[in-house]
Formats: C-alpha cells, sequence, structure tokens
C-alpha cells in the first residue's frame, strides 16, 4: 500500500518524531497551521475513524495526545480529525492533528 503515514511509521519516511511507542507515533505536520501543529498516528493503517479501530490503537492514539501535551507542557490545544473527503481530508491514514501555540478565536465548533 503506498501510505505516506505507514512509511513514516515504519521510518521508511524521515519525520520530526515528538513521541512513539509501539502502537502509535506523533510527529510534526510538513505544512504547519499554527506554531505547533503535531500528528497523531496509529501504526497499523486505517483510513479515518469510519473504521472499526481496535481498543488498543485507539487508547494508543488518546495516550500519544497526553505524552505530547505532557512533555511538551502544552497548556491549550485544539484537536481535530478530518474523516472523508468532503471534511478536507488528504491523507487516508487515521491521525489526530493536535494543534497549539495561539489562540483560536474563530471557533469552527
Ligand atoms: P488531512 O488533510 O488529511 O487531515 O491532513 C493531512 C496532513 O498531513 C496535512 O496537514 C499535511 O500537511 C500533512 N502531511 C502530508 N504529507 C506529509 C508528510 O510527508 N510529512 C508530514 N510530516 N506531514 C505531512
Ligand atoms: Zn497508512
Amino acid at each position: 500500500m503506498n501510505c505516506i503515514f505507514c512509511k513514516i511509521a515504519k521510518g521508511e519516511i524521515n519525520a520530526r518524531v515528538v513521541y512513539e511507542n509501539d502502537k502509535a507515533m506523533a510527529f510534526y505536520d510538513i505544512n504547519p497551521q499554527a506554531p505547533i501543529h503535531i500528528l497523531i498516528i496509529p501504526k497499523k493503517h486505517y483510513e479515518n475513524l469510519f473504521e472499526e479501530i481496535d481498543k488498543e490503537d485507539a487508547m494508543a492514539i488518546l495516550d500519544c495526545v497526553k505524552s505530547v501535551v505532557k512533555s511538551l507542557n502544552i497548556q491549550h490545544y485544539r484537536l481535530v480529525s478530518n474523516a472523508g473527503k468532503g471534511a478536507g481530508q488528504e491523507v487516508f491514514h487515521l491521525h489526530l492533528h493536535l494543534l497549539t501555540g495561539r489562540e483560536f478565536p474563530a471557533k469552527t465548533v
């Protein structure tokens, strides 16, 4: 499968990794939309949250969020997951966008 995030998960493509364990990984987005823009992925391939996610993988990405927040001493953040083309998803490997480093006055939700 030609999936860029699977390649990052396997270390075949470089990324600025913030945190990693056996099931999940966090790395900086290549085209940041905030001063700190980190992507959190399960190492196993899922297209997005429409899929049935193994409990361990679901927990692993949430634990990954916590580890990143703790290690970077983040005080507030926004977490987004685009599911489907209509929502703006471009990479079809499940990921959470963790955005921080600025205020978010324009609320979308
Ligand atoms: P989506 O639009 O699918 O929700 O988000 C995909 C994100 O992946 C985008 O924010 C884009 O900048 C990021 N991205 C795409 N290719 C790469 C890459 O090769 N490396 C990194 N670090 N981020 C990428
Ligand atoms: Zn993948």
